[in-house]
């Protein structure tokens, strides 16, 4: 028989409001996690997104603070989160609130690209959370605006991300100013040897909970590529995405003006869209989130940094319209459909410049992709190619090249009919 939550001694007021969320059996990820962090040990959780990670922390830190009521710290708090990105560390805020509905635990947000005034404000007092990215969070630690000496519990949720995204020195600084006595998390989907090093420098003696081998990819989701020719992307994506039974899809570009370029495109071709990525602001991208969360947007266009927080269970696709240059990015993009024990779809388009690119995916899941190579776009050039893939960072990012020019076919509907259908994509 599997365990229920009640089986897990959470306080009454947690199982009140996870009736309330609908949540009756834990998942793996929580069955594992929540009795070793009740107990106050160390974690070391390798899960991916959609596992139901948010909870697994969430519960048992917001436990620990029903059980042990105190007066947070002035300027600081008891707990601390660190998440890559805005729309994590609200969604993860959101969860905190959510899970701790009849406890009324002072959460507070912090991140780039808004006034720091509001979150200044909210510290003040002191908070119960503090859920945070780590470039702000620092910022305000190194002004003297936010004193973590006595905080009780540190969380690093895609601790992989975060290092990705070059935050290895700030989580080093603001770690340097915790108390070293404190119960420590860390979450990855992936372990390359920086995680396992980080692991090893912040954790003691941590329980390990694993729910999928690493870099696996979640078995729900029916994963395949169509090689096609850079020039015929747009093209091979807005057929894919007219097809039936595409409920929302996310689509994933390499770069921002790329996204900006697919969101006209299929816009224009009569598809509600909208572009996520790092060059818009909060509210623009709060914006654009909301679209797709309501339905209002089909699709949403974005880059792999804007897209860590993007959290919506209707999601049945998701279409890479470039490779990720690093291969762990693909789990996490792939994790974006196959949400709350759904299935989903991922479909890869590989064009000769990336085709390196997709070696490294296939390694880095350990097995290769199905290919649908009877379609109109497919390119044998493509998926023979031995180009080096388009070299990223430092400095202004190479443009890829276009394919040589060449006369576009024209497909009868009859062509892509059988095309869709190759694709299996219903
Ligand atoms: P997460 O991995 O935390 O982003 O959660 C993924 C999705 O699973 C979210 O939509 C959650 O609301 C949902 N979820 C998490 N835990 C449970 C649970 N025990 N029962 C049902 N749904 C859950």
């Amino acid at each position: 028989m599997s365990i229920t939550f009640t089986d897990l001694s959470l306080a009454p007021s947690l199982l009140r409001a996870l009736a309330d969320e609908g949540y009756t059996t834990p998942t793996p990820i929580q069955a594992g996690s929540i009795p070793i962090l009740l107990q106050g040990r160390d974690l070391l959780g390798m899960a991916q997104t959609g596992t139901g990670k948010t909870a697994s922390f969430a519960l048992p830190l917001l436990h620990r603070l029903a059980e042990t009521p105190r007066q947070a710290p002035a300027g600081g708090a008891r707990v601390l989160v660190l998440a890559p990105t805005r729309e994590l560390v609200s969604q993860i805020a959101d969860g905190f609130e959510r899970f701790g509905r009849y406890q009324q635990p002072r959460v507070t947000t912090i991140f780039g690209g808004v006034s720091q005034v509001n979150q200044v404000n909210a510290l003040k007092d002191g908070v119960d959370i503090i859920v945070a990215a780590p470039g702000r969070l620092l910022d305000l630690v190194e002004q003297g605006l936010c004193d973590l000496s006595q905080l009780e519990a540190l969380v690093l949720d895609e601790a992989d991300q975060m290092l990705d995204m070059g935050f290895a020195k700030p989580i080093e600084r603001i770690v340097a100013t915790l108390p070293k006595e404190r119960h420590t998390l860390l979450f990855s989907a992936t372990m390359p040897k920086s995680i396992a090093a980080l692991a090893e420098s912040l954790l003691q003696d941590p329980a390990k909970v694993e729910i999928a081998p690493p870099s696996t990819t979640v078995d729900r989701i029916e994963q395949s590529v169509m090689f096609v020719n850079a020039a015929d992307k747009k093209d091979a994506l807005l057929s894919l995405l007219r097809t039936p039974g595409i409920g929302q899809a996310v689509v994933f570009t390499l770069q921002k003006n790329i996204a900006n370029e697919v969101c006209t495109f299929i816009t224009e071709a009569g598809i509600t869209a909208e572009a996520l990525h790092g060059n818009k602001s909060q509210g623009q991208r709060e914006r654009a989130l909301d679209a797709f969360r309501s339905g209002a947007a089909q699709v949403l266009v974005a880059t792999d940094i804007a897209a860590r927080g993007i959290d919506v269970d209707t999601v049945t696709h998701v279409f890479n319209h470039d490779l990720p240059s690093l291969p762990e990015s693909y789990v996490h993009r792939i994790g974006r459909t196959g949400r709350a024990g759904r299935s989903g779809f991922a479909v890869t388009l590989c064009d000769a410049e990336q085709r390196a690119w997709l070696h490294d995916v296939e390694r880095e899941i350990g097995r290769t992709l199905s290919v649908h190579d009877d379609h109109p776009w497919h390119s044998e050039e493509a998926r023979h190619s031995t180009m080096r893939p388009p070299v990223l960072g430092g400095g202004p990012v190479k443009q890829i090249k276009p394919q040589k020019k060449r006369e576009r076919k024209v497909w009868t509907e009859e062509e892509k009919n059988a095309a869709r259908a190759a694709a299996k994509m219903t």
